[in-house]
């Protein structure tokens, strides 16, 4: 074993096998880790013809590069594999101190395949592994099973588990690590859930391997310097997504509110962030080696949810239960939060389909007795509370057609349906309106895994419209890799990119500071041009695992409510999403990919992808 690159563990879950091999140091260099990994294997293990939901659905996880090092935020992992929410390209990414310890205990790699034969939890204490009966924790929620766990096995273990979501496979169910953080994106929970794999709790007695310390912690050093001062960092500290972000997107006009029907809600200084600080929130909290520290930690102490302690909301997660559905009372929110992270729920996707039935409920379009007795009026949160629990158990017709996700319920409802069905490839967009803010929100329609906000992003990206479509264009791609490296490194976006004072400290840190980092740390000697093309190259196989299972430009669209509906109200009035065409053409120029979004062979070949097009050739796929 390379100490510094980490082993990579198989598990077969039905055979019961274990075993530990190390890492390949070239495919290391390759694709990094985290994303790189996940990405690659996830396209390497799980074949075109795959239901996600059987046993042979392999779920890769890999924390980074750098997760677990004493670099700041170094708290990611990446859970990749066959979407059963999408039918796609799937991945979600989370915190918290889970993924650290993963490396720390010497791994950069889990391979998960085939299904136990009863309930499973999986113990990895450093190097030893071990599976182990989870009957008394299947059925539990999320802080029931880490709490059991933790007592069994000792407060040190971290728990990844999945909650009755993810056990009763519903679609949009997440993983939840230490009990808040989620790696929620793509219905991950529900693969894990078809696999009898109820946890996995990690403990690491080891420090991250570093093959030479001094240079390490000197850039580390040099984070802190440009931390410290960061006045932009520090007001993301204090408000947290919930303040920041739908502050702005409502000063824009697109906060999604009441499934995009509108860009303002009304009762927004009732569920944004100053509302949160002045009422609930207890403190902030972060996750490992973070002094950013953006978590909410909140508490409603009388009233209606009196009792109810829950880390967050996240800005997702207040539209979800809050603007989403109408609603203004926050108490019900950080309820909402509370028993989507106990069932193991994406908030984005719950809010995703909770909006939708609301919507379809004003129409007409769900009657009573659809809804079996609730009462989807805008606003009523109790009914939005009782249908989060019959989701996850999939309870009476509501439950079970909600449970597949928003593109799914449109299916079997039915009626026309679809028509108000926002999402992207069966993926809920982000809460930023798409008809607002267009160049930079073109991200959801191209995303390999649907109507993803998290993988695109530059400097001035809200400005973008006001330029030509090929300039602003050349200028999100330029800032592509930079913004993918996070996701192989193991680090937070926040921090490092998308809540820096400057452009120049953005900069500093992701192409001087992440070069020295990883180089320090692996022993491998590599420059910043090198670490961008391994993140473009991670981006281009991702095109290509959706290429290889027939996705094409039709399929990178955006829901009629954005191309079809003028937004009807704000400062956004009158605007609709109309410049689809130019921009993705542009897009798949800028790429080298051709006119249908396959990346072209001298892409491919550029990018040492020189397999994937064999494969992808193989399976009748025309590269040009
Ligand atoms: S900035 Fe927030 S989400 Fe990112 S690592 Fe720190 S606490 Fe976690």
């Amino acid at each position: 074993m390379n100490p510094f690159i980490g082993n990579r563990l198989y598990i077969d879950l039905s055979s019961g096998e274990i075993r530990i091999e190390p890492q390949d140091p070239t495919f290391s260099r390759k694709f990094l880790g985290g994303r790189g990994f996940t990405s690659r294997l996830n396209y390497e293990l799980n074949p075109k013809e795959l239901d996600p939901l059987s046993p042979d659905n392999v779920l890769v996880i890999a924390p980074g590069a750098l997760s677990g090092s004493p670099a700041f935020s170094s708290a990611r992992f990446v859970v990749g594999t066959r979407s059963p929410l999408t039918g796609i390209f799937g991945d979600a990414n989370g915190g918290g101190f889970w993924g650290a310890y993963l490396r720390r205990a010497g791994f950069s790699t889990v391979i998960l395949r085939g299904k136990a034969e009863k309930p499973v939890y999986i113990r990895i204490d450093d190097q030893n592994v071990s599976i182990h009966d989870a009957s008394h924790l299947w059925g539990r929620d999320t802080h029931e099973t880490t709490e059991l766990l933790q007592a069994e096995l000792g407060k040190e273990f971290s728990v990844a588990t999945i909650g009755p979501a993810g056990e009763n496979l519903v679609r949009i169910a997440g993983i939840v690590v230490d009990k808040d953080h989620l790696a929620a994106r793509c219905g991950v929970g529900a693969v894990m859930g078809s696999k009898n794999l109820k946890a996995i709790a990690v403990r690491a007695k080891q420090a991250f391997p570093i093959a030479d310390r001094e240079r390490f912690l000197r850039a580390v050093a040099r984070l802190r310097e440009l931390e410290v001062d960061d006045a932009r960092l520090k007001d993301f500290s204090r408000r947290g997504t919930l303040g920041t972000l739908m502050d702005h997107h409502t000063l824009l006009g697109g906060t999604n509110t009441m499934n995009f029907q509108y860009g303002q809600f009304k009762g927004k200084e009732k569920i944004d962030g100053e509302a949160l600080i002045k009422q609930y929130l207890v403190k902030t909290t972060g996750c490992y080696t973070c002094p950013t520290k953006c978590d909410r930690y909140s508490m409603v102490t009388e009233g209606e949810f009196a009792g109810t302690v829950v880390g967050g909301p996240e800005y997702c997660t207040a539209v979800a239960f809050g603007s989403g559905i109408g609603n203004d009372n926050l108490a019900a929110i950080l309820k909402g939060n509370d028993l989507a992270d106990r069932l193991g729920l994406d908030t984005l996707d719950l809010g995703g389909v909770l909006a939708f039935s609301f919507e379809l409920y004003q129409r007409g379009i769900l009657t009573d007795q659809d809804t079996e007795g609730l009462d989807l009026t805008w606003g009523n949160y109790h009914a939005a509370l009782e249908l989060v629990r019959r989701i996850a158990y999939r309870e009476g017709y509501l439950g079970e057609t909600l449970a597949h996700g928003v593109k799914g319920a449109a299916e079997i409802i039915g009626k026309n349906s679809e028509r108000y069905a926002v999402h992207v490839k069966g993926l809920t967009p982000a809460p930023l309106d798409a008809r607002v803010v267009k160049v930079y929100n073109f991200r959801y329609a191209v995303s390999p895994r649907g109507g993803d906000h998290l993988r695109i992003s530059a400097p001035g990206a809200y400005g973008l419209d006001d330029l030509p479509i090929d300039e602003a264009v050349r200028h999100l791609h330029s800032w592509e890799s930079i913004i993918t490296l996070p996701d192989l490194m193991g680090v937070c976006k926040f921090p490092y990119t998308y809540y820096t004072a400057t452009t120049d400290i953005t900069i500093e840190k992701m192409l001087n500071i992440i070069p020295e980092l990883y180089s320090s740390a692996t022993g491998f000697d590599v420059d910043k041009e090198e670490l961008m093309e391994a993140a473009m190259r991670v981006n281009h196989l991702e095109r290509a695992y959706n290429a290889r299972l027939g996705l094409r430009a039709k399929d990178d669209i955006l829901p009629p409510r954005f191309t079809e509906d003028p937004m009807p109200e704000g400062p956004a009035k009158g605007k609709v999403y109309d410049i689809l065409e130019p921009i993705r053409e542009a897009w798949y120029r800028q790429h080298g990919w051709d006119e249908e979004g396959v990346p072209t062979r001298q892409t491919l070949i550029d990018y040492g992808l020189e397999d994937i097009l064999e494969d992808l050739e193989r399976h009748g796929v025309t590269v040009k």
